[in-house]
């Protein structure tokens, strides 16, 4: 067991926590990044990203890596690693899941957020069988199939002119008349020939089989709630981008969350906790996209070094 003193401890690997990384080592804070799976975060199950200024289209896994690089070149420690518990006092000490330790004077949570199961019958149960939340990462399964997408926002609009690419048709159920997502992809698809919409409607189950020892979906229950009649639409996949949920478990109610578990922090990113910052998605308030996610990184950065200095 070995015990390390960093200036900063960055917990999240994602945009926030690779682009603090990028100006804490730059400003000469020793800095590690503890992060449980890949460097890069969510956008790196993104197709393709096109509103960073400066890069008109990127695939969202390229972006996460140039994250990567970019904070490896400035001398920022990055080590994959989850974070069970957090001990306040001067420095933090931060134990990890693999049972070692690390001390650090201050701490960023970066942890970004999930995305939100709907909680319907069948949807545990063909989980990964046809029931997915990440359609770059499953939607090759589906090549010439029919596959339903549940939301109306960012995730869902694009997601599904993603999967229209390999799907035989793509079909948004979704619980209003209108979308929320961005104007530019809601025209992109309410355009698509492959892409048609349920409003005002909502899945209620996800229905399969199981053959040969393997389940799989082959449809979808909706309810049309204005005629208040249900139907099913036949589909071998069923994504589900229905908002997201903060990865704030590990803190055990350390700082303060807001009522969706989302970290509180001021202005200054300083949450409930003197030491402890939050930037980011993981951030009760914050916009949730990649130039919000960095720009919150590099703020944050700031206040930790005057924070630092005092
Ligand atoms: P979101 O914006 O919260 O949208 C969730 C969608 O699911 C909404 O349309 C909502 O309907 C619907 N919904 C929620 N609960 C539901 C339920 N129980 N049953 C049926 N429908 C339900 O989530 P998101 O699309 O994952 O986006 C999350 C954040 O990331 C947003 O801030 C988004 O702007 C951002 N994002 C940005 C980009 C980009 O800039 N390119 C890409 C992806 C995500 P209502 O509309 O009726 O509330």
């Amino acid at each position: 067991m070995t015990t390390e003193i960093y200036d900063l401890a960055i917990i999240g690997g994602g945009p926030t926590g690779l682009a603090a990384a990028i100006y804490a080592a730059r400003a000469s804070l020793r800095t590690v990044v503890l992060e449980r799976f890949l460097p890069g975060g969510m956008v790196s199950n993104t197709m393709t990203v096109e509103n960073y200024p400066g890069i008109p289209e990127i695939s969202g896994a390229e972006l996460g890596e140039r994250f990567h690089e970019h904070a490896v070149k400035y001398g920022a420690e990055i080590r994959i690693a989850g974070v069970s518990s957090i001990i306040p006092g001067k420095p933090f000490h931060l134990t990890l899941e693999d049972g070692s330790t690390l001390e650090a004077r201050s701490v960023l949570l970066a942890t970004g957020a999930h995305a939100r199961h709907l909680d319907v019958p069948g949807e545990m149960e063909y989980a990964g069988m046809g029931v997915s939340y990440c359609a770059v990462c499953d939607g090759w399964a589906f090549r010439d199939k029919d596959v339903v997408v549940l939301g109306g926002g960012d995730s869902a609009v694009e997601e599904s002119l993603y999967l229209a690419r390999l799907a035989r048709s793509v079909t948004i159920v979704h619980r209003r008349d209108a979308l929320r997502a961005q104007k530019i992809i809601q025209e992109r698809a309410l355009a698509h020939p492959k892409i048609s919409f349920r409003w005002n409607s909502i899945l209620t189950e996800i229905v399969g089989v199981e053959e040969a020892g393997m389940k799989h979906v082959t449809s979808v229950r909706v309810l049309d709630l204005l005629t208040e009649t249900e139907s099913e639409i036949p589909a071998s996949g069923v994504f589900i981008y229905v908002g997201m949920v903060p990865n704030t478990a590990f803190l055990h109610d350390l700082v303060a969350l807001d009522k969706e578990g989302f970290v509180i922090a001021d202005s200054a990113f300083s949450t409930s906790i003197p030491g402890i910052y939050a930037a980011g998605d993981v951030r009760s308030g914050s916009w949730r996209q990649i130039i919000i996610a960095t720009a919150e990184g590099a703020q944050a950065v700031r206040e930790i070094d005057c924070y630092l200095g005092e």
